[in-house]
């Protein structure tokens, strides 16, 4: 696809909170805790967010309200409506005040057999209804051990990015699986290099808006490590899972840009 030209500005970091499925009603009081932190601060230098489970983000988008924590899904359907028991549309979640909806995470794609084919379409159905959709990608222990990280990324991203996607609709999430909730993290280096591939091959397909995209890192981050790995290089921001479900663990997070 011919590259677009356009002059584009470094992205504002996004930190995002993935509570898988984990918190009920009573979860408000840490976005209570959260806004109120948060309120504390004259600018805030990243994008907040919180992907609860479906049940709770119409309470949770209401909690929100007025703060700077905003509200995302976990994953949606590729249709707007119809007979999908127990599937949510990314209608659905924009009708009920959702900005940003998860898609192709790695417990989506191995719990439910997703490919990056529906990933795409995921993230294009998040687009349709307005959302910003947030594409994950990342390699298995084996395809590390077999040196086969960059070539995993580099597939992920040509079949679960749309060639109309772009920066402002669409935010990449690296999140090495065997990362994901076992306190391991790949070195700085590391996460640097398989960002910097990334990058590199989202200008070889959107030419200069490839470096608008905000590309996150996610496998865990905590407080005590979000400044090392957010300041590798081409990280723009974290997509985080068990240290989002406090408002404590999440703000020493966002601290990393403070
Ligand atoms: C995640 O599932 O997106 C994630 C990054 O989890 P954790 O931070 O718990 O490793």
């Amino acid at each position: 696809m011919a590259a677009r030209k356009t002059t584009v500005r470094a992205p504002k970091p996004l930190v995002a909170g993935n509570w898988k499925m984990n918190g009920l009603r009573g979860a408000k009081k840490e976005i209570n805790a959260l806004a109120k932190k948060l309120s504390k601060l004259d600018r805030l230098p990243c994008d907040v967010l919180i992907c609860p489970p479906t049940p709770t983000i119409a309470l949770l988008v209401e909690t929100a309200k007025g703060s700077k924590v905003r509200i995302g899904g976990q994953d949606c359907h590729t249709q707007v409506s119809g007979a999908h028991t127990g599937d949510v549309s990314a209608e659905m979640l924009k009708d009920v005040g959702a900005k940003y909806v998860i898609v192709g995470h790695s417990e989506r794609r191995a719990d439910h057999g997703e490919t990056n084919a529906l990933v795409a379409q995921k993230a294009a159905a998040g687009h349709r209804a307005g959302l910003i959709s947030i594409v994950c990608v990342g390699e298995t222990e084996a395809e590390r051990d077999a040196g086969k990280t960059l070539s995993v990324i580099t597939a992920q991203l040509k079949g679960s990015l749309g060639d109309d996607f772009d920066p402002k609709n669409t935010v990449i999430a690296y999140e090495p699986v065997w990362a994901i909730g076992t306190g391991r993290t790949p070195t700085t280096a590391e996460v640097g290099q398989v960002h910097t591939h990334i990058r590199k091959r989202l200008v070889a397909r959107f030419g200069e808006q490839g470096n608008g995209y905000r590309v996150l890192y996610g496998g865990s981050v905590k407080p005590t490590n979000a400044e090392e790995l957010m300041a590798a290089p081409n990280v723009n921001g974290a997509l985080v899972g068990g240290a989002s479900l406090t408002a404590a663990d999440f703000y020493g997070i966002i601290s990393a840009y403070l």
